[in-house]
């Protein structure tokens, strides 16, 4: 899955469940779950060597960036517009606990002598993975997207 729909789906988790201890491991698990469902991504039926040419890596990029503007939004939400600090340190955590697995494998596709954790990582992560063609492999994370704002804005918004 994208990276932004990754994001949003830990940051609903974050207002849905308010232990951190519980949330956060919960993220995570969550970014195995949401690369099982059907989706496409700038990686889907490429070989490694193309993953770090032409336009994906800035694809990539731009996804990063957007996921972290999400997640840093909804922190600072928190924390200034509800002044709740331990949810928004919740928000943050889950944030970047539902996008560690996609973060862990980075060292596999842009270096040629990645750590074994990240091998480690890269093997059961492709092994989760469904790919799906587009536009329903786009339309299954709207769906996903969707579901997550529903849970945030009956929570916080
Ligand atoms: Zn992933």
């Amino acid at each position: 899955m994208l990276l932004t729909p990754h994001t949003i789906v830990g940051v609903a988790v974050a207002t849905a469940i308010s232990n951190p201890l519980i949330a956060a491991p919960l993220s995570f698990a969550l970014h195995f779950a949401g690369d099982k469902l059907p989706h496409w991504d700038f990686f889907s039926n490429t070989k490694n060597g193309e993953r770090r040419v032409g336009w994906r890596p800035l694809a990539v990029m731009a996804d990063m960036s957007i996921g972290i503007f999400i997640a840093l939004t909804f922190t600072y939400y928190a924390l200034w517009g509800l002044g709740d600090s331990y949810l928004a340190l919740n928000i943050f955590l889950c944030g970047l606990a539902s996008v560690l697995p996609d973060a862990l494998t980075g060292p596999y596709i842009y270096t040629d002598n990645p750590p074994k954790f990240c091998m480690w990582i890269k093997n059961i992560q492709s092994k989760a993975q469904t790919q799906a063609p587009l536009p329903w492999g786009i339309f299954t994370q709207l769906v996903v997207v969707a579901v997550s704002v529903f849970l945030i804005w009956r929570s916080i918004l």
